[in-house]
């Protein structure tokens, strides 16, 4: 039998387009996200959106789209101080991390995630961690992830696999894999219908999609954008 999978789905351009390569892939995916009270909960609303567009879209692949999971994690809120839950600016720390970092949020999304997966009978992980992003957050590394598939095997006594798609591609690579997926219409999905920005920006409009144009989260969307576009023929 296929495996199941499910997919840590924000509501962001890199985990829709995970969101995408899994529906491809296997018979069967499921979503699940995260309310930790982010600034830019708009994600939340984009990642709604974006499901029911990819329904509604004719994609070879949206019959496999199953169930959502939406997990209430503003636990999180208060053993964080950055710039991500509170209102503050984004800055770089000494150890060159941005100040959005909430420490260890991307293991405590996985195994959240694997205690659903477990339940749900699915037993891929999908997410959209990289190491070509600039800002280096440690718990979106590949060894920490490979090392978290090893304990969360173990801890469960069960095989969970984590796959991390787009590893080693960078932002222009990434709207590259969307148009391999889901030609033309995901590639405009994906730009109207989620959500990158940090600050929570969905009035101004760009060719890369909706964002303030000034974070970095918005500068890393339009450079790939504008390097995809330039080098498609
Ligand atoms: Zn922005």
């Amino acid at each position: 039998m296929n495996p199941r999978a499910l997919v840590l789905f924000s509501g962001g351009q890199d985990s829709a387009t995970c969101l995408a390569w899994a529906l491809a892939r296997y018979d069967h995916v499921e979503t699940i996200g995260f309310d930790y009270g982010q600034r830019h909960r708009i994600e939340l609303t984009c990642r709604e959106r974006f499901r029911q567009q990819v329904v509604a879209t004719p994609f070879q692949w949206r019959g496999a789209l199953g169930q959502d999971h939406l997990l209430d994690m503003s636990v999180l809120g208060s053993i964080s101080d950055t710039a991500m839950t509170d209102e503050r600016a984004i800055a770089f720390a000494e150890n060159g991390l941005p100040n959005t970092f909430v420490p260890a949020r991307n293991l405590l999304f996985f195994q959240f995630a694997a205690a659903v997966a477990y339940r749900r009978g699915l037993e891929v992980l999908v997410g959209g961690m990289c190491e070509t992003d600039y800002s280096g957050y440690p718990d979106c590394r590949d060894n920490t992830l490979k090392a978290l598939q090893v304990a969360m095997s173990l801890g469960l006594d069960s095989p969970m696999v984590v796959e991390t798609p787009l590893m080693w591609l960078d932002k222009a690579q990434t709207w590259a894999m969307a148009q391999d997926l889901g030609g033309s219409a995901l590639v405009d999905l994906v730009r109207r219908d989620t959500h990158t920005c940090y600050l929570g920006d969905r009035v101004h409009e760009h060719e890369w999609g909706f964002g303030c144009g000034e974070c970095p989260a918005c500068q890393l969307r339009a450079q790939g954008y504008r390097t995809y576009r330039e080098a498609k023929p």
